[in-house]
């Protein structure tokens, strides 16, 4: 067990390498006409080349990636609408390494977690679900949550069968292989290394976010984007160090959370369907291929518009540009091209900025076509606190 446990921290760092989070550099906020849109970081590392796969050569992709890695990002989107308060997905939160940050976080933004009305989630790998549980409890003690009805479907019959991995067919041949040889392994009663290490936040980055800090998510002056700074690695958090053994345990955690969040909220969690509005001013877009149900969420207030994409890009330097390029997490590949081009393309035509999980922090930027195969990304960076 001790092992397992050990593995399931190694690999939450494989998959974001974070480092411990809790100040005011990890909110932003923006605003999108009367909604007010706080990205929260929720880890921070880089991704891996050895995670991507595609039609260029090694060489080429290595071109993209400087000594192998992509900076990166785990990304909470919370957004104070005038019909209540949204969290687009949750980041690992409690079961992972970041899951202090995200608590306090929240705090930074005025509310805290029982202030959240709807969670509304892309897609349910852990990175995304995590944030939704203390242990097997709910985090948040009022909010609905609400998922795309195939992306539910997809994991509600994934967790109730075992092994699920290896009886899913197509859909799962992606993922890591099964871990049905570890019983009575519960990634959910994994204490957190960073247990006990209280986040403190004093002074000024306490108080609430002015309104004068606002600023608006306009078109961005591409000259004065600001370069992607190198992250720091994480001892160990090479791809090259996983063994079967890890790729075992994070399986667990994919079927194992999903499971979890299920039972944990019950008739809380609802579904929706593809194009229709989610809570008000938040409608669905169906983007599947990284997962079953995966979902983008374009919000709308006024003349404004905002672009949730989700997990449609990993690794920000490589598929902007080269868009056929695919991490190993997306379950099936030909449909998650598809959906990145299509979405991509729609978000550059209608000059949409588009919000990212995994991109660099604050993961909002706009697209732009680049003429060659794929997109060029201008990141914004909002205001601090
Ligand atoms: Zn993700």
């Amino acid at each position: 067990m001790r092992k397992l446990i050990a593995s399931v921290l190694f690999l939450a760092m494989v998959i974001m390498a974070p480092t411990a989070l809790a100040n005011s550099e990890n909110i932003k906020q923006f605003t999108v006409n009367e909604v007010t849109v706080y990205p929260i970081q929720d880890s921070q590392g880089e991704m891996d080349v050895s995670l991507f796969s595609g039609p260029l050569s090694a060489q080429e992709r290595a071109a993209y990636m400087p000594g192998g890695k992509a900076p990166a990002s785990i990304n909470v989107f919370l957004l104070k609408t005038p019909s209540g308060n949204v969290l687009v997905d949750t980041g690992w939160g409690k079961s992972g390494p970041g899951g202090q940050a995200l608590t306090d976080l929240i705090k930074l933004s005025g509310l805290g977690p029982d202030d959240i009305d709807v969670v509304v989630l892309t897609h349910m790998h852990p990175d995304h679900i995590g944030g939704l549980l203390n242990g097997h409890e709910p985090f948040f003690s009022r909010a609905r949550v609400m998922v795309s009805a195939p992306e539910l479907s997809y994991w509600a019959k994934a967790s109730a069968t075992s092994p699920p991995a290896a009886e899913q067919g197509d859909d799962s041949e992606n993922l890591p292989a099964e871990a049905g040889d570890e019983p009575g392994f519960d990634p959910l009663a994994v204490p957190m290394e960073n247990e006990g290490e209280a986040v403190v936040i004093e002074g000024e980055a306490a108080a609430p976010l002015s309104d004068e800090a606002v600023e608006e998510v306009a078109p961005a002056d591409e000259a004065a984007a600001p370069e992607a700074e190198e992250l720091p690695v994480a001892p160990g958090a090479s791809a090259d160090n996983r063994d079967e053994t890890e790729a075992d345990v994070l399986a667990v955690a994919i079927r194992e959370l999903p499971r979890a969040v299920i039972a944990a909220y019950g008739d809380r969690l609802t579904t929706f369907e593809f194009g229709s509005e989610v809570v008000p001013g938040l409608t669905a877009v169906e983007a599947v291929g990284h997962t079953p149900g995966h979902t983008a969420l374009l919000l709308k207030s006024g003349e404004r518009q905002l672009l949730f994409i989700g997990d449609l890009i990993h690794a920000a330097a490589l598929q902007f540009p080269e868009p056929d390029e695919c991490t190993s997490y997306d379950q099936d590949k030909a449909p998650a091209i598809g959906s990145r081009k299509v979405i991509l393309s729609m978000a550059a035509d209608g000059n949409l900025p588009v919000a990212g999980a995994h991109i660099p922090f604050p993961g909002i930027g706009f697209v732009k076509p680049d003429g060659k195969r794929g997109f060029t990304f201008t990141p914004v960076q909002g205001s601090g606190s």
